[in-house]
């Protein structure tokens, strides 16, 4: 019969992390991280630019850390090689290049993970996948022949170019306020204010604004995107088109809704259904990091999910509710 791992994990990012290296301190041995991309965090690696400032207190959102793991504000390099680092001091087995595709209780109460062609047992999962492996994308149809104009993280910008910067929130400002150093940069936000950023995030895309290295285009909405000769003009409400180089998405993403229907993992208003110890209506399946949240959480808050699993699964720990 093939093994039952005590703990299997979906997705290594900063909750999925979390979750591995709390339980291993509640003493938890036989854990099991599948991850789908080359290694850990692919969200961080991916969406962040490069020495992207770490916020702990990300969109606003003050986190008191509840568990063991001491993380504090920093670089996007430096999260990665603190998350290096607890991961190896706390031997958890990591397995990358394999993507989850679903999740089946067996009638003696343990799960079979399915991955590509194998599959794995396990006595409790848990789910942490995020909302970026779909990023949000414009309702409006993006023409084919300018498709590889319009992007979602900073790969393929190149210097020089003229850029529109879509979206209101941290990800779009620290983009544009990037970019505006090497770039001709717009951001368009249909909000008149960036007030869902943070505060230091505001006060950059002001100083940005003021100095005439970021355009903004506030309170207007985007209605459709057009061909013109190769470079990508954006048809906006109220004011004239524009035509520009490339054109970046930052508007968060999506619930991975087939996923958990397809592991029986109920939904509500978008997000799945969980009690406060973040397990589903499934005993012993859990969800954690943002995928528990309607748009996007943060680093802090999925360490604190991690940590309350753990707790929930092993030990008589205390949690801050
Ligand atoms: C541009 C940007 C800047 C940000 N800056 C900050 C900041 O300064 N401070 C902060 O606190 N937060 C920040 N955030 C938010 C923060 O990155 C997220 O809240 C955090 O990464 C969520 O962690 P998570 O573990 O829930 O999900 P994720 O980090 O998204 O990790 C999910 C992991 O699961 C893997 N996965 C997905 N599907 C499968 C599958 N089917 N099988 C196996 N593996 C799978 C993914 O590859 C990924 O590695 C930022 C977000 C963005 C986009």
């Amino acid at each position: 019969m093939s093994q039952v791992h005590e703990l299997v994990i979906v997705g290594a990012g900063p909750a999925g992390i979390a979750t591995a290296v709390e339980s291993y301190l509640q003493g938890v041995r036989d854990i099991v991280l599948l991850e789908k991309d080359e290694n850990h965090n692919s969200t961080i690696r991916k969406y962040y630019k490069d020495n992207k400032r770490v916020d702990v207190d990300w969109r606003g959102q003050k986190v008191e850390l509840d568990g063991n793991i001491y993380f504090i504000d920093g670089t996007k390099e430096s999260t990665l090689d603190f998350f290096d680092e607890i991961l190896q001091n706390h031997s958890v087995s990591l397995q990358t290049h394999v993507e989850v595709q679903s999740i089946e209780k067996k009638d003696d109460g343990s799960f079979e993970v399915f991955m590509a062609g194998k599959s794995v047992k396990a006595e409790n999962v848990v789910v942490t996948i995020g909302r970026m492996g779909k990023p949000n994308k414009p309702t409006y149809k993006v023409p084919v022949s300018i498709k590889k104009k319009i992007g979602y993280t900073l790969d393929g910008c190149n210097e020089g170019e003229k850029i529109l910067v879509v979206g209101g929130g941290d990800s779009a400002v620290e983009y544009a306020v990037d970019l505006s150093e090497k770039n001709d940069v717009s951001i368009c936000y249909r909000r008149e204010t960036f007030r869902r950023a943070n505060p230091t995030n505001q006060e950059n895309i002001a100083d940005a604004i003021i100095n005439k290295k970021v355009n903004p285009i506030l309170g207007k909405n985007i209605t459709a995107l057009e061909d013109d000769e190769g470079r990508v003009k954006v048809v906006y409400t109220e004011i004239e088109p524009e035509s520009y180089d490339r054109v970046i998405y930052a508007i968060g993403g999506t619930t991975p809704s087939a996923f958990l229907s397809s592991s029986g993992i109920e939904e509500a208003d978008g997000k799945p259904v969980h009690n406060e110890n973040y397990e589903t209506n499934i005993k012993g399946l859990y969800v954690a990091g943002d995928i528990t949240q309607e748009s996007g959480g943060s680093i802090a808050l999925g360490l604190n999910h991690g940590y309350a699993i753990a707790c929930h699964i092993k030990g008589d720990c205390k949690v801050h509710k």
